[in-house]
């Protein structure tokens, strides 16, 4: 099944459980608007290279466009364009007034030398600099982007601004080419990005753990955990559930994983990591593989590191009671079924992971106001944002008795729905 199959079979799974509106699944079957470019890119041995890229808007009516652009080997149109209607689900679920889009080219990065890269990127921008804008369409890096990345884009965008201008006679002050920051995310912060952004991912997941261990009404003492990945989400989320008095019983990254009955220390992890360049042989605890540290006995298991990690090969062996997703993906549909009949509770991606999104937004308003918040008003707004949305997602699953990923589609198609109602209103 392709990737945006699987996103459809979820969007009628919803559809006819919430009887959404006819219209409006109409209107979701397919993205608003398909850019595929060509990208030229003079190689550095002097021969043209031409890369294909994409951006798919799927939906605007929340706000501009919003999502990531990820260069990768095996990036196609079909998983950009489901990339782009999970992200439509993803800000509808938080409810920040941002719709849904992606992009992406079709290449290994590592083959790139920096200058290829930065060219490829450029020209990227330029290509698709008429059709994205702060208003219109704000990309963030992805898989294997990032903010330098990122950067060279922007300047495609304002460069091709200024040239539009400069046709119609007219310039921009340095206060509206300063706003213009926010056509991207995920900026460093001395170039205009928010406080907070780096942690945002896990500090959304740790705001969801912690209301739903007051909803379960246990001691964080109680509660055992084991997070897949150990870089940017799963690393933050290490420390935070461990310095809320948790206890990670394994952890693991690429080179494999680790397990201490008696909770591993990660402050002492860290160190660990830094000086070896992996969480493996840890001193005091035992190797484990990935495969086990999925399937070993603990309350909660938060996979954060790659898609497609709990199938239908393993997912009758998973034992843990609760599952939080911070990577994206991670869960198969046959998987998810089989979890469900085995009574285990699993938070979504499009929630679990929504800090990400959300704190991008806050750096989008930031750039529009020209402000800039301290890191803990970042948060704290995350927190307001968040936890609201999974309790009203968790009190959806247990009256309709759905699993927790079908509840987090249907609020988000409630909402759209919302938003497509009152855009037909005002358009009489
Ligand atoms: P990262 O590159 O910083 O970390 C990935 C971690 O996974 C590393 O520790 C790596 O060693 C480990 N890993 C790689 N292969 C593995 C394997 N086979 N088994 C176990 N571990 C393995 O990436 P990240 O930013 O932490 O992203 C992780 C996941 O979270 C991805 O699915 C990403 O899409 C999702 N996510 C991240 C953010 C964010 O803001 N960083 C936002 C939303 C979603």
């Amino acid at each position: 099944m392709t990737a945006f199959t699987n996103a459809m079979n979820q969007l009628h799974k919803t559809a006819s459980l919430i009887n959404l509106d006819a219209d409006v699944l109409k209107m979701l079957e397919t993205p608003d608007r398909v850019l595929q470019v060509k990208v030229p890119v003079k190689m550095d041995d002097g021969n043209l290279k031409i890369f294909e890229g994409y951006r798919v808007q799927y939906n605007n009516w929340a706000g501009p466009y919003k999502g990531g652009i990820r260069y990768f080997p095996s990036v196609d149109l079909d998983e950009v364009k489901a990339l782009a209607f999970w992200m439509t689900i993803k800000c509808a679920v938080a409810g920040i007034p941002m719709g849904g889009g992606k992009g992406g080219i079709t290449v290994n990065p590592k083959e790139l030398s920096h200058s290829e890269l930065e060219r490829l990127s450029r020209e990227f921008g330029r290509m698709v600099a008429p059709n994205i804008g702060p208003l219109v369409d704000v990309p963030a890096p992805d898989v294997y982007t990032n903010s330098e990345i990122m950067n060279w884009v922007k300047e495609s965008y304002i460069e091709f601004e200024k040239n539009k201008a400069q046709e119609n006679n007219f310039s921009f002050s340095p206060e509206q080419i300063k706003k213009m920051d926010a056509v991207i995310t995920g900026k460093a912060v001395e170039q205009g990005g928010s406080l907070g952004r780096d942690r945002a991912t896990a500090m959304g997941g740790f705001f969801v753990l912690e209301k739903m261990r007051e909803l379960l009404n246990k001691k964080s003492e109680e509660l055992t955990v084991a997070i897949q990945g150990f870089g940017n989400a799963g690393g933050v989320m290490a420390n935070l559930v461990f310095s809320a008095g948790y206890k990670i019983v394994a952890t693991s990254d690429s080179r494999g994983g680790i397990y201490n009955e008696a909770g591993l220390d990660v402050k002492a992890l860290e160190i660990h990591k830094q000086s070896t360049g992996s969480v493996a042989d840890f001193p005091g605890a035992k190797n484990i593989t990935n495969e086990e540290l999925l399937t070993t006995k603990v309350d909660i298991l938060i996979p954060a590191a790659l898609e497609n990690q709990i199938t239908i090969a393993n997912a009758e062996q998973i034992q843990a009671k609760y599952i939080l997703e911070l990577a994206n993906g991670p869960v198969t549909p046959e998987a998810d079924e089989i979890l469900f009949k085995n009574s285990v509770k699993s938070i979504p991606d499009v929630l679990a992971n929504s800090g990400g999104v959300t704190v991008s937004y806050f750096e989008w308003e930031q750039n529009l106001k020209n402000e800039k918040w301290l890191e803990e008003q970042v948060f704290s707004k995350l927190k307001e944002i968040i936890v609201p949305a999974f309790t009203s997602i968790w009190a959806f699953a247990e009256s309709k008795n759905v699993d927790l990923r079908q509840a987090a589609f249907a609020r988000a198609l409630e909402r759209l729905s919302m938003l497509w109602y009152n855009r037909e209103v005002s358009k009489n």
